[in-house]
């Protein structure tokens, strides 16, 4: 079923939840050991992330480096496919424009239409590690927009090859990334809203925000999507705070500003045990406000920790 049915249904705020594959070489139970206790709360749908190439350097005996291409987290679409299998709930996808040229992506949608897949995060990615800036690959797509029109293609039943006849149609359900304190690269917020709003024009159906931590950048980001006629459920991603090296790699990483208030409690915290309280504690204060606020879905950035997300969720069952 489709994120928007779900949404579309739903009587009261849904849980969605975000999760990473495993480093490469770890099995699926690790997912599924995290997975099993979030279950009792009857999410949705769960969304995976998509992990391109790093690049690592390996020392020779000679002395000298030698770069080396590595994917550490592949394996998300096999773990949709399996988690569907095993729960029988819907699953979300992430596909990328980087590294994938437009034949590539098409041959990537048509195994997740085949696998009965119904959603997708429709995303750019990040520069990899050793680029300064995004660069698309040679045949790909730029931004997530093009991306999103290459979908739609599909999903009118016009593929790159246009000799083909009776070709059948896709159907996904598309969501795309807010930035309710802008995306990095952006100018200023009125250059990300218009883009945002043309990913909307070329047919995206929902929005999930990058985590914040004060929900007034929130509440002032939808009122700006309202004010710029983007009407689509905007649904607000949650992570729970959980070390003291996330006060310098959040905001690092993210491009995102943190609370005094927060910034206050966690410092004053004598070790992660504790931040991840304080970060629980966080979470369920903005959770509540959330709700109250009307917000149709929270999805949780898991990260690959669930135990946080599971005594957050205690609070809402
Ligand atoms: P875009 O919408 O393409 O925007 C990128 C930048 O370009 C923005 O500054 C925008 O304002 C600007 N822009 C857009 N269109 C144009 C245009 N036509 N001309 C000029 N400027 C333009 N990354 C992963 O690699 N894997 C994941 O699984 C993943 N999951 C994510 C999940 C969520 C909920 C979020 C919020 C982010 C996720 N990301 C993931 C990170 C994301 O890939 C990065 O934030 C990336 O830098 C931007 O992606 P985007 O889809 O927002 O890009």
């Amino acid at each position: 079923m489709k994120v928007t049915e779900h949404l579309l249904n739903a009587k009261k705020t849904l849980f969605s939840y975000e999760i990473l594959p495993p480093l490469k070489g770890a099995s699926i139970d690790s997912i599924y050991s995290n997975l099993d206790p979030l279950m009792e709360f009857n999410p949705p749908f769960i969304d995976v992330t998509y992990h391109r190439e790093e690049y690592v350097y390996d020392k020779k005996k000679n002395g000298l480096l030698e770069r080396r291409s590595v994917r550490k987290r592949p394996g998300t679409v096999g773990i949709c496919a399996a988690i569907m299998n095993k729960y029988n709930v819907d699953t979300v996808p992430h596909i990328i424009c980087g590294g994938f040229n437009k034949e590539e992506t098409e041959n990537a949608l048509i195994d997740l239409d085949f696998l009965g897949i119904d959603n997708l995060l429709v995303l750019r990615g990040d520069p990899i590690n050793s680029e300064t800036y995004f660069t698309a690959e040679s045949g790909g797509h730029k931004y997530a927009s093009d991306l999103i029109h290459q979908v739609n293609s599909l999903n009118n039943g016009i593929y790159l090859d246009d000799e083909l006849t009776n070709s059948s149609n896709t159907s996904f359900c598309m969501g795309v990334a807010g930035y309710p304190e802008k995306h990095f690269e952006a100018p200023n917020m009125n250059s990300d809203i218009h883009f945002l709003k043309k990913k909307v024009e070329a047919g995206a159906d929902y929005i999930v925000t990058q985590m914040f931590f004060d929900n007034k950048k929130y509440f002032d980001f939808v009122k700006t999507c309202r004010e710029n006629d983007i009407n689509i459920p905007i649904i607000p991603g949650i992570k729970p705070f959980s070390t003291k090296k996330q006060l310098n790699l959040l905001p690092q990483r993210f491009h995102l500003n943190l609370p005094t208030e927060l910034v206050d409690e966690v410092l004053m915290c004598k070790n992660n045990d504790d931040v991840r309280q304080v970060g629980v504690e966080w979470a369920v204060k903005q959770t509540k406000e959330l709700i109250s606020y009307g917000a149709p879905c929270i999805h949780f950035y898991t990260m690959g920790k669930v135990d946080n997300v599971l005594k957050i969720m205690s609070n809402f069952s």
